[in-house]
């Protein structure tokens, strides 16, 4: 019975998976408290913020939202630097502290209450759902536990990443850039992300010490000079999503529920969809179905492909991925273009091409060629 629940969903966290799943669940006219444990949404801010417009549009309706659209990058593995533009682009640098407050302020006004400074912990009691916070217990029928990636529970899929802000000194690049060393950073890359005029985000796997290395590579490259004006230390989720067998009144979505892109990290499109998901299941009582929704009909179904690429990108070594760049960049071959957040379709895509695979299966190791091919063909 309704009456013994204190609200009838619970969501941990109003980053955007949160503050999604509270928003829907809301709309639906259920009761719903969302508890953010900073006292500010959308701070401290550890984040890219690079998405694709395509997935933006799918989680919220505001242009204002974004900060500029990217047309260009540069790949650098080593010391090899390739230019790519990106001519039809939809991939953009959002400004995701707006996004976050924005979302939230969809929650409050479908109905949601918002605690804030608020740190919340969940435990199942005899079948029940206990959210507790400082001095207070509540009870609820369905916990959304979008609490972000400290929560995530692989220990091997996720990895600290530093980012810095850099104050550039005179010149300034406005595309991105990825810098590949898998001696250094063997599981991930380097990046450039450019923010306001005159200032960028660069960051790498591992504490400062590991990613200033990746940074004096980029800017080298970039023939750029700064200095850093911020560095923060976080973690990101590169393990695939975390498969719960039973969703039946508590799920974890977003970064907590490995609702990452596993080859970049990237969880904003994902993880607000997996929220999105989340809040409408609780509304419609269907939360045990939400595998189902997300993984087997949903968007999860990439996330599954995507952890099998990442397994062929952990088998390659820095000359094949050297290899493979130059034949990309020799077919001009934009992969932001179409797919940035779906990339077996991209793999897909590029495998289509007869021309193409006779190339890669030159320059792969042909155990990794065969078991690319088999993993997304089966
Ligand atoms: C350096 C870096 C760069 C990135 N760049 C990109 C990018 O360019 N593009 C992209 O798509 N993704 C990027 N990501 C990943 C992206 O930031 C995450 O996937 C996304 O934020 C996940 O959203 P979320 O709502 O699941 O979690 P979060 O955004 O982490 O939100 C979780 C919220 O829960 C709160 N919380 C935590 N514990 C509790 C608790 N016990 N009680 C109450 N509240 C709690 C937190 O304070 C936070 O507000 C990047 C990540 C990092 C670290």
């Amino acid at each position: 019975m309704a009456e013994r629940f204190d609200y009838e969903v619970i969501v941990i966290g109003a980053g955007p998976a949160g503050s999604l799943a509270a928003s829907e669940a809301a709309r639906a006219g259920k009761t719903v408290l969302l508890i953010e444990k900073d006292t500010e949404i959308g701070i401290p801010e550890t984040c890219g913020g690079l998405i694709s417009e395509n997935g933006l549009n799918k989680i919220i309706d505001d242009k204002n939202i974004i900060k500029r659209k990217i047309d260009k990058g540069v790949l650098i593995i080593k010391d090899s630097l390739f230019e790519f533009s990106f001519k039809n682009s939809n991939l953009v640098e959002i400004d995701r502290q707006l996004m976050d407050k924005k979302l939230a302020r969809f929650a409050v006004k479908n109905g949601s209450e918002l605690v804030l400074g608020s740190y919340a912990f969940y435990k199942k009691e005899n079948g029940v759902n206990f959210v507790y916070t400082k001095g207070k217990r509540f009870i609820a029928k369905y916990v959304i536990n979008a609490a972000g990636s400290s929560y995530y529970p692989k220990k091997e899929g996720k990895i600290l990443v530093t980012q810095f802000m850099f104050a550039l000194k005179d010149e300034y690049y406005d595309g991105i850039a990825v810098y590949i060393n898998k001696e250094l950073y063997p599981k991930l890359f380097g990046w450039y992300i450019p923010y306001d005029d005159g200032l960028a985000k660069i960051g790498a796997p591992g504490g400062p010490d590991s990613a200033i290395l990746a940074a004096k590579k980029i800017l080298e490259k970039l023939k750029l000079n700064g200095k850093a004006i911020k560095v923060l230390s976080s973690y990101l989720i590169i393990g695939g999503p975390y498969y719960q067998s039973n969703t039946n009144d508590y799920v974890m979505i977003g970064d907590a529920g490995g609702q990452t892109k596993p080859i970049t990290g990237g969880g904003i499109i994902f993880g607000s969809l997996g929220g999105k998901i989340a809040g409408n299941l609780a509304a419609q009582d269907a939360l045990a179905t939400y595998n189902n929704m997300y993984y087997e009909r949903g968007p999860g179904k990439d996330l599954l492909q995507q952890v099998k690429i990442r397994n062929v990108y952990e088998m390659l070594d820095d000359s094949a991925i050297l290899k493979l760049a130059d034949v990309l960049h020799e077919k001009n071959i934009s992969f932001i273009e179409d797919e940035f957040d779906y990339h077996s379709k991209l793999i897909k895509k590029v495998l289509e091409d007869p021309s193409l695979v006779l190339k890669l299966a030159k320059i792969l190791p042909s155990v990794t060629f065969g078991y690319l091919k088999s993993l997304l063909f089966s």
